[in-house]
């Protein structure tokens, strides 16, 4: 238990610092890529010998980005543009800033232009992917985006530094599935706060390490006997379920999470490259990944209908007794799902509950309140 301990200690802390783990890796010399959310293929980072770092907002004040967007925007981009006015981005050597929303797309001219001390890679992925234009096109863009991670690396990526890569974040995504399956059976050493932490790190760490360290706390979690959980399951749905007041809350209130459909989590971790593609076409490789990812309101679906159906289907295979969906403040796409998404689970009688949240509230009092009258009416 003690070594389980450890590892959990020390992911949290990376969790909570990622400032540290930047100052860690430019000290150590290594140049350091941050990474805006959603579906970027860190992969070609590490190929060129460089640490990605996620970047998906913060829980402190906005300022100087208020000049550039309107307050109805959310705070994952308004406090990213904010990040890289105030200095603390001035570390890394390039950040690559997606437009996977309507959000970003503002978010990724703004920063261009506001912020012009990093150097910036722009990377515009197809909603049209499955397709084989589609593949073709995703290929271009991951090929041009390759080509400016080397400019700012000062030398060519292999195909072996790819393949590398590319298997390394294959085991990473590998041991996050398994990690999240043993955490829903181990509710009792597994809080909803260090389940988020073990995710949220890995964002600050570089692979190698992150998936040791996963892989041991793993292989311990299964040696353990499954006890009865006598509190409450849930499947966590979002953008973000990483605010240290609302997980206090459902570890409070006895809320284990057993599965999620949150982006930071789990929603990019469901598809590997296909490593023998990879060895004939590398880059295509992952084109194809993008391709076969699914399930996530920020990728076009043509089924329209497929997402909620298979969300609230994850939650009945997880065994959930209910679903906590953390709806960020003015984000449209999930917004716009979300009746579709509640009447999903509606029709499989999975009871659920909407919690607004944002990167700057203080004030849980009202989600407090939800969750345990959600709680409360989940035990009768
Ligand atoms: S998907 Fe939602 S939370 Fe993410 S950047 Fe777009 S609007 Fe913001």
């Amino acid at each position: 238990m003690s070594r389980i301990n450890e590892i959990l200690e020390q992911l949290d802390h990376i969790s909570q610092n990622p400032k540290e783990q930047l100052n860690k890796f430019v000290d150590a010399g290594k140049k350091v890529i941050g990474v805006f959310p959603y579906y970027v293929p860190e992969e070609l980072v590490v190929a060129c010998g460089m640490v990605p770092m996620g970047v998906w907002g913060g829980a402190r004040e906005i300022n100087k980005a208020k000049e550039y967007f309107a307050s109805y925007y959310c705070t994952i981009a308004q406090m990213n543009l904010e990040l890289g006015l105030n200095g603390t981005l001035d570390k890394l050597s390039g950040v690559i800033v997606t437009t996977m929303c309507d959000t970003l797309r503002p978010l990724s001219q703004n920063f261009r232009v506001a912020v012009p001390q990093i150097p910036y890679i722009y990377l515009a992925a197809p909603q049209n992917r499955k397709k084989e234009f589609g593949v073709k096109f995703s290929e271009q863009v991951f090929t041009r985006v390759l080509n400016e991670l080397e400019e700012i690396a000062g030398h060519k990526a292999s195909e072996e530094d790819l393949l590398n890569a590319f298997e390394l974040y294959n085991n990473n995504r590998q041991e996050k599935r398994r990690f999240s399956k043993l955490a829903g059976m181990h509710p009792e050493v597994i809080s909803a706060t260090l389940r988020s932490a073990v995710f949220k790190s890995s964002y600050f760490m570089e692979k190698e390490e992150h998936t040791a360290l996963l892989k041991e706390l793993n292989d311990e979690l299964e040696k353990l006997e499954v006890v009865e959980w006598t509190g409450t399951k849930v499947m966590t749905s979002g953008i973000l379920c990483d605010s240290r007041k609302l997980l206090k809350i459902l570890d409070d209130n006895k809320v284990a999470i057993v599965a999620d459909d949150v982006a930071q989590e789990s929603r990019t971790i469901k598809v590997d490259i296909n490593m023998d593609m990879a060895k004939e076409t590398p880059i295509k490789a992952l084109a194809q990944w993008f391709a076969d990812c699914d399930d996530d309101v920020l990728l076009y679906d043509p089924t329209i209908y497929g997402r909620p159906r298979n969300v609230a289907k994850l939650a009945k295979e997880s065994g959930a007794d209910g679903a906590i969906v953390v709806m960020m403040q003015f984000c449209d796409p999930e917004e716009v799902e979300y009746p579709d998404l509640k009447k999903a689970l509606d029709e499989i009688g999975m009871p659920s509950i909407k919690v607004g949240y944002d990167q700057q509230m203080v004030d849980f009092g009202q989600a407090e309140t939800q969750i345990q009258a959600f709680t409360d009416v989940m035990s009768l």
